[in-house]
């Protein structure tokens, strides 16, 4: 107990009182606290703790016993001892009032000291005597609380050890100092295959064949270590091990702890493996990295090179090359535009380009330059002035220099092609001559693709021989259509033997126009390739007229022999013709002869034989050679033969000469004779109502002109041209020839022919021969 004084509490609204009572129980042992009323004396008990109270009975306010009461009632200072100390009165009531109240003693004024101090004493020592026990149950309590929370801990614990112990993957065993294993835990089965029976029986060496008891010993406490274990089955397999070892009482145990580290060794193994693994990997790589290093090597020193060899074409590029700055001022430079230009680098280096220009190039030079240095690559013709005074034609590239998305300036390249236009316009003019002799080629001539088979050209003779107007009729499509059903088979024919190779030969074909006509044709396929695609270049020759004309030289041929027939026939007419005039003359003389008769007999009997001898003459092979010939006879001759024809048609022929006498040729009779029948013939035909024809005879200084106009229904402009073609007509029954022998006969004889029309109005023939 620390605090070895004790408190006393004296109350008396008297202080001499007070003061008495202090006199008598002073003591280093007490502590003397006077109150002087009943309220005063309740504030203490209420802050302190008292051994004893001496308590006065009566007091203003609240009395004594009115105190005690007020002390009791409260529980913490109900058991504090109070001493009521009075003057007032013995009697019974009074004091049994006072015990009642919990008075403990009764003390009566005056009160002999010696007592006050040895009961006062007596309380202190019972309240420290309390105080002790007080202190002591204190002391009980609290160490067994603590018994009771280390009993709690301990508890915890040993579950908790348990717990681990029960639930633990790896094995635990205690053993004892000689080995025997003392427990184990349920993981120990699993691991090792005995039961719990077997392993108390057992000594740790069976599992940990490596260690014996004296090494356990020597094992350092709580460290790992690796070993080996065994199992039931013989085998062993790799470990951690623990061993701690602990006391209790005097024996020595071991715990030992030990992991299975199978997996923990393949991972391991397996992780060696991976590191070995990428590490080879890191190798490959690194292996890859230095075969880059050496390619980028390579690649730096291509550059090198190429930015020599780019050095070297620059300088000793044939063209004219250079660079500008943004203003247009030369900046580098090579021979090439030295040699362009005529002019030394010194004269052009930090010079502006635009002298160079031809003063009607320049400002759109300028618009091309500006354009460059926008960003945009330009190429252009332009002409440069040489320092010689002649003009260049140039063609010039030029290409933004770049730098950092920037434009910092212009790369160019000039050409010189003035030469090179020169060429191309005579391959274009080659071409051309080429393509027009094409076009123009008598023959037709057809393009077609020898796998499609679909016409890839015609020319212009072509269009016409299949009466084509638009070539878009057969570009693009096979020629099957127009050629004649019974022939395209052979047509396929000739084109595969070209397939294979053996040689175009020519056949001959009918083709089939637009209009459904059919013409006789020579075919020769050609292979070639036209336009990068293999061809066959297909030759057609019109050979109608070839066909027609042998047909016209047997014609002739039999004509000859009718004329040989009709000759000997004329002779043989002529001579009874000769007797029957000479009858019909003498006749004239006879008395009963209508006289007016013979002569219309004698000129018609004239008659007869005028055309009897005009037809001998036609007849007559020819011969006769070239000689002067008085032409108003022949037309005159003409004109007696035609007449009758002219008459049967309703057609009056009429002769318009000048007053000259003789109208003299040199040529062959009976082919002017011809030319004549076959123009009247031509005239009568063309007016088939009846009409007026005139021949006009007239003398052109010492040429001689012969018109034959009628009045017929004229010919057709776009006919004029075929008029004299063989085989030209538009008539039914016509040969289409007469014209053309006609111009050969005049050819002959070196005249001209000339056909003048109206359409409807009529026909002028004008001959003209040079005369002699
Ligand atoms: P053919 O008389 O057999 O038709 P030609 O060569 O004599 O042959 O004449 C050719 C064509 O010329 C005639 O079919 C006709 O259309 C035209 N022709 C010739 N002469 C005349 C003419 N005087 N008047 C009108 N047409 C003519
Ligand atoms: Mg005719």
């Amino acid at each position: 107990m620390e605090n070895k004084t004790v408190n006393i509490l004296m109350v008396d609204d008297r202080v001499e009182n007070l003061l008495a009572l202090e006199a008598v129980l002073t003591s280093p042992d007490y502590r003397l606290v006077s109150a002087t009323s009943g309220e005063e004396a309740l504030r203490y008990v209420l802050k302190m703790d008292f051994a004893v109270i001496l308590l006065d009975v009566q007091m203003p306010g609240i009395d004594g016993f009115e105190t005690a009461q007020l002390i009791r009632a409260r529980e913490k200072s109900k058991e504090i001892p109070i001493i009521f100390i009075t003057a007032l009165s013995q009697t019974k009531e009074h004091v049994s009032n006072g015990y009642q109240v919990g008075a403990i003693d009764y003390l009566f004024k005056p009160f002999p000291p010696l007592v006050l101090k040895s009961k006062v004493a007596e309380f202190v020592n019972i309240f420290k005597a309390k105080r002790q026990i007080h202190e002591q149950n204190k002391l009980i309590n609290k160490s067994n609380a603590e018994l009771k929370a280390a009993y709690t801990r301990l508890q915890k614990s040993e579950a908790l050890s348990r717990a681990i112990t029960e639930t633990s993957i790896d094995s635990l065993f205690t053993v004892a100092e000689d080995g025997t294993i003392q427990s184990v835990n349920p993981a120990s089965y699993q691991m090792f295959g005995y039961s719990k029976e077997e392993f108390l029986q057992m000594e740790l060496q069976a599992i940990l064949p490596l260690f014996g008891t004296s090494s356990l010993e020597s094992v350092k406490q709580g460290t790992i270590l690796e070993s080996t274990a065994k199992r039931h089955d013989g085998s062993e397999f790799p470990i951690d091990l623990q061993i701690t070892s602990i006391r209790v009482d005097k024996d020595k145990f071991f715990i030992i702890s030990i992991r299975d580290i199978t997996e923990r060794k393949y991972q391991y193994i397996q992780l060696e493996r991976l590191v070995q693994q990428r590490t080879e990997e890191l190798l490959i790589s690194n292996q890859k990295l230095q075969k880059e290093i050496e390619e980028k090597n390579k690649m730096m020193r291509t550059v090198r090179e190429s930015k020599q060899v780019y050095k070297s074409l620059f300088q000793y590029h044939p063209d004219a090359v250079y660079s500008f700055d943004l203003e247009g001022n030369y900046i580098s430079l090579n021979q090439g535009l030295t040699q362009l230009t005529g002019r030394g680098s010194d004269e052009l280096l930090n010079r502006h380009f635009i002298d160079l220009i031809d003063g009607k190039d320049r400002d759109k030079t300028m618009e091309y330059f500006r354009l460059a240095v926008s960003g945009e690559p330009q190429n252009y013709e332009i002409d440069i002035c040489h320092k010689e005074g002649h003009i260049v034609h140039v063609n010039v590239t030029n290409i933004p220099i770049i730098v950092d998305n920037q434009v910092i300036g212009v790369y160019g390249i000039a050409k010189d092609i003035s030469l090179q236009n020169k060429l191309w316009q005579e391959l274009a003019e080659s071409e051309d001559k080429y393509r027009q002799l094409v076009e123009e080629s008598p023959e037709a001539i057809i393009v077609q693709q020898l796998d499609s088979q679909i016409c890839s050209f015609i020319n212009k003779t072509g269009l016409n021989l299949l009466g084509i107007e638009n070539s878009d009729a057969i570009l693009g499509k096979s020629l099957e259509s127009f050629v004649h059903p019974s022939e395209y088979n052979v047509l396929l024919e000739k084109m595969e033997a070209l397939k294979e190779g053996l040689e175009a030969t020519s056949f001959d074909s009918k083709f089939v126009t637009q209009h459904q006509d059919v013409v006789d044709v020579q075919v020769k396929c050609i292979p070639f390739v036209y336009r990068g695609v293999p061809s066959i270049h297909i030759v057609v020759r019109d050979i109608t007229e070839l066909k027609q004309s042998r047909e016209f030289i047997k014609q002739s041929e039999k004509l000859t022999v009718v004329g040989e027939l009709a000759a000997g026939i004329a002779h043989e007419i002529r001579n009874p013709l000769t007797s029957l005039r000479g009858f019909t003359q003498l006749l004239e003389f006879q008395m009963d002869t209508n006289v007016e008769y013979v002569p219309i007999m004698i000129s018609e009997i004239d008659r007869i034989n005028t055309i009897v001898s005009e037809l001998l003459l036609l007849a007559k092979p020819n011969q006769v050679d070239f000689q002067q010939i008085e032409i108003l006879h022949i037309i005159e001759n003409i004109i007696t033969l035609m007449k009758a024809q002219a008459n049967l048609h309703g057609v009056d022929i009429e002769l318009q000469r000048q007053e000259i006498q003789y109208y003299y040729i040199y040529g062959l009779e009976n082919k002017l004779k011809q030319v004549f029948i076959n123009l009247l013939k031509n005239a009568i035909e063309a007016m088939p109502n009846g009409g007026n024809i005139v021949i006009r005879l007239e003398q052109l200084n010492s040429q001689i002109k012969i018109s034959i106009i009628d009045q017929g229904g004229g010919i057709p402009t776009e006919f004029l041209d075929k008029v004299g073609q063989p085989f030209f007509t538009t008539k039914d029954t016509g040969t289409g020839l007469g014209m053309m022998v006609c111009q050969s006969i005049i050819d002959s004889h070196q005249g001209t022919m000339c056909i003048h029309s109206e359409l409807g109005k009529g026909t002028t023939v004008e001959i003209v021969f040079g005369g002699c």
